[in-house]
């Protein structure tokens, strides 16, 4: 059995009890349970909003059955512990692809709503929610409440992006976005500096579905900040034959006791993927797994980050104020952390249905850091100082840390949504945020 943690490892947090939900019909009257209660669906968020210290874990991934697939018009229906990956091996020989992609595909359904979660098409397609037709909610107080548009909407609103604390979704519905088949047309680009990214970016959004940067953060002098970006659309070639079915190579089940990555190591990293990149060429057709998930090709990689775990800081900043970006690149060069990763996103205008979502226009970093205690949490105090001052917010999905304060500024409607919290529901993040109790308490 896989333990029940976050894909950061930190922090550290024990849930009292685990229920593994097969059947909608195996939650028990939530009211009767003793604890606070939380949905989990793969745990693969970074930090504690899928947590329940003390608390009861509802394990929603056995919740995993189709329910309705249209190949004519592309509609998905599905139990909300269906995985994307299971979903992709269902639609994609029909050509059909998911609407939103993040960057692994061993996310649930559920998660992908309570997180709101993007991808490399934001500028196009928004968030996941923006493509959700409906859902089953159950609430301890209300039962099983259909949530759309049009019924409920103000709970369907609140559950996207809602982390899980709004009842536990027992399956959703939605569009699904018509391909020819599982290849993507990509290019890769290397820019040497931010302006040249941002450059790329702007005339690269209108033509290209999917964009994306890597950047090396970890160089020194005019290196800093260079990167490579990438870029790709569909392939119209129908390649129905390149199934490509590799299992990932796992990790041996044993965690490396102290961190794999420090700064000689990343340094090392990052040089040699700079430079494989150059000898590539630039211009290819590839297997959508290869383009959407690098990460998914090796099981357990946040293992390589010791016992301590690591954390991710994923903000945004107006694009207006995208100078907020290179002042915390300026911190990270002036700290003693390790960055292992750098991703770099300018989101698009489309608006998502969600009350407490992240994704709003603006540019978009996420940064890894080893865990090394007090440190790294100075460092991201930092980081979120920046933030505030331009008008940002930080990603909850990625959050291990973040003040009350600072989640009251990166989301104002915080107190609006507090009331459609489940009264029997409640997670380390939200405990950390969102205490005392607003409003009704
Ligand atoms: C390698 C990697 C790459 C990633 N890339 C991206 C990216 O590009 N974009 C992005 O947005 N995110 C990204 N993420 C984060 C990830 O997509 C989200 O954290 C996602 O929500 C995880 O889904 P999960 O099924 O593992 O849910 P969990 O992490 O287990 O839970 C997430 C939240 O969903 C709630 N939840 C789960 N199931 C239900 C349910 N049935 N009903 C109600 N609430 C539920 C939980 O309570 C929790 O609040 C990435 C993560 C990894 C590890």
């Amino acid at each position: 059995m896989t333990p029940h943690e976050s894909w950061g490892r930190y922090p550290k947090s024990q849930a009292a009890r685990i229920l593994e939900l097969a059947w909608a019909s195996d939650v028990p009257d939530l009211n009767r349970l003793p604890h606070p209660v939380l949905p989990y669906g793969k745990g693969r968020s970074y930090g504690d909003c899928c947590l329940n210290d003390g608390g009861i874990l509802l394990d929603a991934s056995g919740l995993d059955r189709f329910i309705l697939f249209d190949p004519e018009t592309g509609l998905l229906r599905c139990e909300a512990g269906v995985t994307l990956k299971t979903i992709l091996e269902l639609i994609l020989p029909a050509n059909w692809f998911l609407p939103v992609t993040p960057g692994t595909q061993f996310v649930t359904v559920g998660g992908a709503i309570a997180n709101d979660v993007h991808g490399k098409n934001h500028h196009r397609a928004g968030s996941f929610g923006c493509h959700l037709e409906r859902f089953e909610l159950l609430r301890s107080d209300r039962g099983r409440v259909l949530c759309s548009r049009e019924g409920n909407r103000d709970l369907f609103e609140a559950t996207i992006g809602g982390l899980g604390l709004t009842g536990l979704i027992l399956w959703a519905e939605f569009q699904l976005k018509r391909i020819s088949g599982p290849l993507i047309d990509c290019e890769k680009l290397r820019f040497e500096t931010l302006e040249e990214f941002f450059e790329l970016s702007a005339t690269s959004d209108k033509d290209y579905e999917y964009t994306v940067a890597w950047l090396d953060c970890m160089s020194t002098g005019n290196k800093r900040n260079r990167g490579i970006f990438l870029r790709g659309n569909h392939s119209v070639t129908s390649g129905q034959n390149s199934t490509r079915r590799r299992t990932a190579p796992t990790l041996p089940g044993f965690y490396t006791p102290g961190s794999l990555i420090n700064r000689p190591t990343v340094r090392a990293f990052n040089w040699l993927y700079l430079h494989s990149q150059l000898h590539q060429s630039t211009d290819s057709t590839i297997h959508f797994e290869k383009f959407f998930y690098p990460l998914d090709r090796i099981a357990g990689w946040n293992r390589f980050y010791g016992k301590r775990g690591f954390l991710q800081y994923q903000f945004l900043v107006p694009y207006e104020r995208r100078e907020g970006v290179t002042e915390i690149l300026d911190l990270i060069a002036m700290s003693r952390e390790v960055c292992s990763l750098t991703v770099l996103k300018v989101f698009g205008t489309t608006q998502s249905p969600g009350l407490l979502s992240f994704p709003r226009p603006g540019v978009t970093l996420a940064l890894d850091f080893p865990f090394r205690g007090e440190s790294t949490l100075i460092l991201c105090e930092q980081f979120d100082q920046v933030v505030q001052k331009h008008g940002g917010a930080v990603y909850p999905a990625k959050d291990a840390r973040m003040s009350s304060k600072s989640f009251e500024t990166y989301f104002p409607r915080w107190r609006e949504f507090s009331n459609f919290v489940d009264p029997c529901f409640e997670s380390d993040f939200w405990r950390r945020v969102a205490t005392p109790r607003p409003l009704s308490q």
